[in-house]
């Protein structure tokens, strides 16, 4: 399942840059140059979890796009792209309906972070997180029954597997050395090679990844170990 985003921006190099780096962090960006585009392709995709809004715009302005939004949705997330030479006060006091605002220029980091925060909040399209269980779209780890399903199938993994997955659930985007999954899954006290990280990230890869040749969910970090690319 894809995380869709959708983002309206006129100006094709800020949305050029929005979409390359959100694209990178794993969602799928609708983009739209006006507002009444924006309107019409919300239309055709209701599972859009969060919406970015330029302000200035030809046509109908983001403000405006934002209201009719909320007219009849109240569950998607809105960011509204803001300049800095706005008067804060004023779009403060015209985003009633937004979540959360982004002053440009913005670093790629910042952007994907409150994307984030907000696409989770949204619930993320899929099924509500219980206790015991990390949901990472399209990935769902069950702690008590250790067990990992994608988009609802179970995935059969083996103990290591497992542990491996759960410790790359709990430490999203941040690039883990080998000597540090070594400690995490297999313990301080294994003797092994490093190798047997390698080793087991391959088998896991065939298991998880769309593509294993091309990984988007297990990252290499080069001359270091692996992310989880969340
Ligand atoms: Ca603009």
């Amino acid at each position: 399942m894809a995380r869709k985003v959708l983002v309206l921006e006129d100006e094709s190099s800020i949305r050029s840059f929005i979409v390359i780096n959100l694209t990178r962090a794993g969602y799928e960006v609708i983009e739209a140059e006006t507002g009444e585009e924006a309107l019409e392709k919300l239309k055709d995709n209701s599972d859009i979890r969060v919406a970015l809004l330029d302000i200035m715009l030809p046509g109908i302005d983001g403000f405006e796009v934002c209201r009719r939004i909320r007219a009849t949705n109240t569950r998607i997330g809105i960011i509204m792209l803001t300049a800095r030479s706005q008067e804060m006060d004023k779009v403060t006091g015209l985003m009633t309906g937004a979540d959360d605002y982004v002053t440009k220029p913005f670093s790629p980091a910042e952007l994907t972070a409150r994307v984030d925060a907000l696409y989770r909040r949204a619930g993320g399209g899929g099924p509500m997180e219980q206790p015991g269980e990390i949901y990472q779209e399209p990935f769902l780890l069950n702690t008590r029954n250790r067990t990992l399903e994608k988009n609802g199938q179970r995935i059969k993994l083996t103990q290591v597997e497992y542990s491996i997955m759960k410790m790359f659930m709990e430490n999203p985007g941040k690039a883990l050395s080998r000597e540090e999954i070594l400690d995490m899954v297999w313990g301080r006290d294994y003797f092994g090679e490093l190798k047997i990280v390698d080793v087991n990230i391959r088998r896991l890869r065939l298991k998880i990844e769309d593509n294993a040749q091309n990984p988007t969910y297990i990252n290499t970090v080069w001359g270091y170990g692996y992310k989880w690319g969340f």
